[in-house]
């Protein structure tokens, strides 16, 4: 009898309200969601949307698999243009954007050369390969029409990769999903890209930025609700070469070599697409340039960890400055 009441005791608990976790390798990185919901079968749903709306951009978007969209424009858009679907169209449109703020330090098109890398096997483009390369790494030879929602590449040879960008869209079109159910608080992170809705209740989360040389040690712990954070760093995918130089995925596409002035950027941004857009751009900038171009955008902020390992802010993180959202979420 005691033991059936203890039973019905602990019944009710074990629908109330609870963090929700999954996580899965997808796009290359590791995705994972958390989510609050007071029903498990509404957190088992929002799951659900948050890993289809992740796989529907992995399905488009993913270089490496050859059914995929982009894949099929690599192959064919040199020779007439090619319809494509409104998420792709998107993501290129918002690409070329940022190719046009920054004067071409970000650039989808840096993949006519960074094909020619293997950062596992510690391969780098010959002399000849890069030469080549680097006459088609430019944004402009990427044509989109509108109107009609094609593509096409002005010469044969572009080759397009939106891995700085992909990761980003799909966090937000996650974080969408789950507003579209009613999902308060969550957060929605692809490799170095994350989003993060509401707060832990009373308190904002605590999002650490990685050290860029002590592996598992973070460089800062940020305060954060309401805000999207990405990091591109020279440690995710890299090799030493025979110089002892680091040869890492994030390309200069004035040079097709891995861009040296610092060693991470981050980028805090209310979407996601845009805070990792500007993450890669802000890493190929360097600190000057990048954090001029990020004290010009309305809402944008950024943490760079320079070629030294010393840390620099933007204007909006620096103490006097008016609130921004990590102030906010400072505040009892
Ligand atoms: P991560 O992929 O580690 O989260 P980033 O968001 O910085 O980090 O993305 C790095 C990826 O961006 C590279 O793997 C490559 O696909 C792409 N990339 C590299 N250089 C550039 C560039 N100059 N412009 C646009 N995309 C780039
Ligand atoms: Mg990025």
């Amino acid at each position: 009898m005691r033991f059936l009441c203890f039973i019905c005791l602990l019944l009710p608990l074990s629908v109330q309200a609870d963090w929700h976790r999954e996580s899965r390798d997808l796009m290359g990185t590791r995705v994972s969601a958390e989510l609050w919901a007071d029903d498990p079968a509404l957190a088992e749903r929002a799951l659900a949307a948050v890993f289809a709306e992740m796989d529907e951009v992995n399905r488009l978007m993913n270089p490496w698999d050859p059914e995929s969209e982009l894949s099929g424009l690599n192959r064919e858009a040199h020779r007439a243009p090619l319809r494509v679907s409104p998420a792709l169209f998107d993501v290129l449109e918002r690409a070329i954007e940022y190719s046009q703020l920054s004067d071409g330090a970000f650039d989808v098109s840096f993949a006519s050369a960074g094909q020619h890398y293997d950062y596992r096997q510690g391969v780098t483009p010959s002399q000849a390969e890069l030469r080549d390369a680097l006459g088609k790494i430019n944004y402009t030879l990427i044509r989109l029409d509108a109107d009609r929602q094609t593509v096409a590449y002005a010469v044969e040879g572009v080759q397009v990769d939106l891995g700085g960008i992909a990761k980003g869209y799909a966090v937000d079109r996650a974080i969408d999903a789950l507003l579209a159910l009613g999902i308060e608080s969550a957060v929605v992170s692809a490799g170095g890209d994350s989003r993060i809705l509401g707060n832990l209740g009373d308190r904002p989360r605590t999002i650490g930025i990685r050290h860029p040389r002590k592996k598992d040690d973070f460089i800062v712990m940020i305060p954060l609700e309401d805000t999207a954070i990405s990091t591109s760093g020279d440690y995710e995918r890299f090799f030493i070469d025979e110089q002892g130089r680091r040869v890492h995925h994030i390309l200069d596409p004035s040079t097709g070599k891995s861009s040296g002035k610092v060693q991470s950027a981050s980028v805090l941004a209310d979407r996601a697409v845009d805070s990792d857009a500007l993450s890669t751009t802000t890493f190929v900038l360097g600190v000057e340039k990048g954090l001029a171009l990020i004290n010009s955008l309305e809402g944008i902020d950024a943490i760079i960890v320079d070629a030294r390992g010393l840390l620099h802010y933007s204007d909006g993180l620096m103490p006097g400055a008016p609130p921004t959202d990590a102030d906010a979420a400072n505040k009892p």
